[in-house]
């Protein structure tokens, strides 16, 4: 069978990304599968505009960048992209293969699974409150494009750390930026996060919330809050928590740890020939970070090449002598 891949991976994250890279190393024909319409996962929804400053090697680089560096080595080895597609279901053939069904019906065949979709698919809750309908396009879920706020008025609102994130990257080039919080506190936050943004010029706005919004002939004016005071806006940016579909580990007949996935230490899950990495699994001290999802990536793709070929060496020891496809 011509389509029958010797790795499929679910979803382009980081780990996805590199994971394919991997798959290259160890010379597996790949293909990679990924919901969203773009690679990149958390990074390129959340924070592609952020600096990280936790890779090793890339002290300070933004998130744009370094999805960009993991997708320029993917590439390099050239596997199978699939974008749009959500993967519903694994089923296990009879001669140990598996077929992956998408939500359209598309059917994918494999010799092996690499689990690198996160906690699942997710979508943006909306904002919804009265007005937001008729600004649609000034009420933004994600920062693509850093400059186009530049000299702005923005008002992010949020009661998370991706809020505090998104206020602290906008800050850089905005106006003025708000950043509205319905509760007392942040969530998922460290203390530092919270002392940059008190050093900041950022106004904070906590135990408040959005009555409406407005403006006049179809230009925005305001954010309307709970004490009646309007705040003069040109863009809103809301993360007030995401849609997540993250029943589908259950579904695909694997055992689950509240939503991830338990993993052995070659990352196989404990259905033989599907392995997982990255934010998407669960094991004592596990870190969710993009440099933990590079390196069970990696442990994950030797893993799949070692059940494929259990006389295969268990590691590449060194890249040199590995040869880059032309680029
Ligand atoms: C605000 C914020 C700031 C952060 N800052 C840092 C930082 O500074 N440094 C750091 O190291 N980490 C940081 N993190 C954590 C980091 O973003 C994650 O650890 C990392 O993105 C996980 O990558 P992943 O590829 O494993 O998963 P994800 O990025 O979640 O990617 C999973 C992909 O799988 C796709 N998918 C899911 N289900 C399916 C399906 N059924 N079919 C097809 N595709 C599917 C999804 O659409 C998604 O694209 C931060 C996280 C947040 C939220």
């Amino acid at each position: 069978m011509t389509d029958l891949y010797d790795v499929t991976i679910i979803g382009a994250g980081t780990t996805g990304l590199y994971a394919a890279f991997y798959c290259g190393m160890r010379d597996l024909k790949t293909k990679v599968i990924e919901y969203q319409p773009q690679t990149g996962g958390k990074v390129s929804f959340f924070y592609p505009e952020k600096a990280i400053y936790d890779v090793g090697g890339f002290f300070g680089v933004t998130g744009e960048d370094l999805v960009a560096g993991v997708e320029e080595q993917a590439v390099s080895v050239q596997p199978e992209f699939v974008t749009g597609e959500k993967i519903e279901s694994i089923v296990t053939n009879t001669d140990g293969t598996f077929l992956l069904k998408s939500s359209g019906g598309q059917k994918h065949y494999s010799k092996s699974v690499l689990i690198a979709s996160g906690l699942g698919t997710f979508e943006m809750q909306p904002l919804a409150v009265e007005g937001s309908k008729a600004y649609e396009e000034r009420i933004h879920y994600t920062i693509q494009n850093l400059s186009q706020y530049e000299g702005k008025r923005a008002v992010v609102i949020s009661d998370s750390r991706v809020g505090i994130d998104w206020a602290l990257a906008l800050e850089k080039v905005a106006k003025d930026v708000h950043l509205i919080n319905h509760g007392s506190e942040f969530k998922a936050v460290y203390e530092q996060d919270i002392e940059i943004l008190e050093q900041s010029s950022v106004t904070v706005h906590k135990e408040t919330k959005v009555e409406r919004v407005e403006g006049r002939g179809g230009q925005l004016e305001n954010v309307v809050i709970s004490n009646g005071k309007k705040l003069n806006v040109d863009d809103i940016l809301v993360y007030e928590g995401l849609k997540i579909d993250k029943s589908l580990y259950g579904e695909w007949g694997l055992t689950t740890d509240k939503g991830r996935l338990p993993v052995q230490n070659d990352m196989g899950t404990d259905r033989p020939g599907i392995f997982a990495a990255g934010d998407a699994v669960v094991y004592p001290h596990k870190t969710m970070l993009i440099a933990s999802g590079f390196s069970e990536a990696m442990t994950a793709v030797n893993g799949i090449k070692k059940y494929l070929d259990p006389k295969a060496k268990s590691q590449v020891y060194s890249t040199v002598i590995y040869k880059h496809a032309e680029k």
